[in-house]
This record gives structure tokens, sequence and C-alpha cells, in this order.
């Protein structure tokens, strides 16, 4: 499901937003994604969320952190029932 149908640039955010947390994207892409991701209303909130978990995450137990692509599927999962509220 796209998140945000019509906003191009949205959704590509929203597809690496995690990848851009973990800081494993090209520096090119990572200005570009990050640029979008500050100052987007809509996408804000969701960059803001995803850094407040990794610092849950990783303020309980560094070693046991989950794998980037369980992160991934969770975060969709969330991003997901917000929007059909
Ligand atoms: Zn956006």
């Amino acid at each position: 499901m796209r998140p945000y149908p019509g906003r191009p640039d949205c959704d590509r955010a929203m597809r690496v937003l995690w990848e851009y947390v973990d800081e494993a994207l090209t520096s090119t892409t990572a200005r570009a994604i990050g640029s979008h991701l500050e100052t987007c209303e809509r996408c804000n909130p969701h960059l803001t969320g995803a850094r407040a978990f990794l610092r849950a995450v990783g303020a309980c137990d560094r070693w046991s952190r989950a794998p980037a692509s369980l992160r991934v599927r969770v975060f969709r999962m969330r991003s997901t029932r917000e929007m059909d509220r």
C-alpha cells in the first residue's frame, strides 16, 4: 500500500525512511531524502517517530537491536494503521 498516493516524494521518503535513519543511504540520496523528511509536514512526524523508536530500542539493549528488515516491517504496519484512522 502506498502511504501517500499522488505524493511521489512522500512515497519515496517513506520507503527509505529506515535506511535514512540507519545512515545506510548514499550521501546524495541521504541529502535529498533528509531535506524532504526534515521539512515535509506529513513525513517529519515519521522521522521523529523512527528516531524515538531507535533511541528506545538502543536504550533497552544495544546488543539485541532488531535487524533493519524487522524494523521496516514493524514501522510500515504502524504507518498503515495510522493512515486507516
Ligand atoms: Zn513527505
